[in-house]
């Protein structure tokens, strides 16, 4: 599972330019990400001509267990990627959720299990790590709100890169253990994620590192469109009606549309109308707010929220997220902190999967789509979970309970177990009354 994939074929590869996403004009595929001529972002293009030629439902399942069964359609120009089992993490029936919800056809998409750090971001930095060996970096970077941290530590550990990570100075506790623990070098920097990531371009400039969402973001963000052909794959090669998803800097969102895309246009899959909305933590929903104002700028806000890893103030894809949920009838809502926390015990609790911040702020943002009767229960709705719980677990500390201390005795046990049924009773007379 941890082995560098390499594979003995063709290495002609689909990929062929970076592309301006404003105003079109073509660039050599290196380390850069913004237009010379009008400063939009730089996207990857790629040859569709050849990709409907050569890759078949057959020849994609024939292929790794991995992101990388979908080789021809990211980034990179050889087969010799690192794969370290990223991707093809499960699609689930939320059955116990819909019921309560009252929806009929509901999937979990679950990157809490992802591999190797258990956060979606695994996916992206696979991509970028893979690329940036191809351009010949020795050192990689990242500037992160957590999870990005921990993918770019450990994959670069696994490929024997140099690192240097940096992060806002007030992360939890799991994130920072969890980047930690690869021995990278980690700057914890006094400021928000938005401040980092200035401080980010500045060093990216001067020591010409490989950031992974920065000089490398236009790679970066391609493996994103994964999350988009693994739920065709998994849901028998078809569109689901509406998916649900979390923003931060807006890209995972929009690289799901760019992933539906191409699976359309290629011939994978038939073409159908796919809702998008999206979800943000009321402390930093520069997103939701443009979308509701129906504004096609982003004002910039300053974050705070339990949700640290999607607490981007300035988010670089904003208008083009806001753009996608507006042309597909999607919506895009925020929740507060508190909700944020029940929406990660209801998860827990109907389908035994344990989100951080992010996934909780997803699952509350589709309770309250359903209430205001913006998804129909018909639809087969995939939400997207992103994070592990266990990464987070300030967030939820003090709102689970705690455990019942007993003696290694019987009675003991049956006393406290007496105990607990009263409690139970006592709480439901009191929803009661
Ligand atoms: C980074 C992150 C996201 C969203 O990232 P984008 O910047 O919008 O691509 C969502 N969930 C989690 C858990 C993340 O770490």
């Amino acid at each position: 599972m941890t082995a560098t994939y390499s594979k003995t074929r063709s290495s002609h590869s689909a990929f062929e330019a970076l592309q301006c996403k404003e105003c079109g004009a073509e660039y050599e595929p290196k380390a850069t990400h913004v237009c010379e001529l009008c400063f939009g972002p730089l996207e990857v293009k790629y040859d569709y001509d050849w990709l409907r030629k050569t890759v078949t439902r057959e020849t994609i399942q024939a292929g790794p267990n991995s992101i990388w069964r979908y080789r021809p359609f990211l980034p990179v120009e050889t087969d010799n990627v690192i794969d370290v089992g990223t991707g093809m993490t499960p699609l689930v029936q939320a059955n116990r959720l819909a019921r309560r919800l009252g929806l009929k056809k509901l999937f979990i998409k679950n990157d809490a299990v992802n591999m190797p750090t258990l956060s979606f971001k695994d996916r992206v930095v696979s991509v970028a790590l893979s690329r940036a060996r191809e351009l010949g970096f020795t050192t990689v970077s990242c500037a992160s709100t957590g999870n990005l941290a921990n993918s770019t530590a450990a994959i670069a550990a696994h490929a024997g890169l140099d690192c240097c990570v940096f992060i806002p100075s007030d992360l939890e506790a799991g994130k920072v253990l969890g980047t930690l623990i690869y021995n990278p070098t980690l700057m914890a920097v006094h400021g928000n994620y938005d401040q980092v990531n200035r401080l980010c371009s500045e060093v990216a400039n001067t020591h010409g590192w490989g950031f992974v969402n920065i000089n490398l973001r236009p790679y970066y963000s391609e493996g994103s469109k994964t999350l988009g052909y693994e739920v065709i794959e998994q849901l028998g090669w078809q569109l689901p009606d509406h998916i649900v998803a979390p923003l931060a800097s807006g890209s995972l969102f929009t690289k799901i549309y760019k992933g539906f895309k191409e699976f359309v246009e290629v011939g994978l899959v038939e073409e159908k109308s796919v809702r998008f909305s999206g979800a943000q933590a009321e402390g930093c929903s520069p997103i939701a707010k443009a979308f509701q104002e129906g504004r096609d700028f982003i004002a910039p806000v300053k974050p705070n929220t339990i949700a640290k890893s999607i607490a981007i103030g300035n988010p670089a894809d904003g208008v083009y997220a806001v753009d996608i949920a507006r042309k597909t009838n999607g919506n895009i809502e925020s929740v507060s902190d508190a909700e944020i926390v029940d929406g990660i015990k209801l998860l827990a609790e109907t389908e035994g999967i344990f989100t951080e911040t992010a996934g909780g702020t997803t699952i509350a943002v589709l309770q309250k789509l359903v209430e205001a009767g913006k998804i129909d229960p018909d639809e087969t709705t995939v939400v997207y979970i992103t994070g592990n719980g266990l990464k987070t677990q300030e967030a939820v500390q003090g709102y689970v309970g705690e455990p019942l201390t007993i003696e290694p005795k019987l009675e003991s046990f049956e006393r406290a177990l007496e105990r607990s049924r009263t409690l139970d009773r006592l709480e439901w007379q009191q929803v009661l009354v």
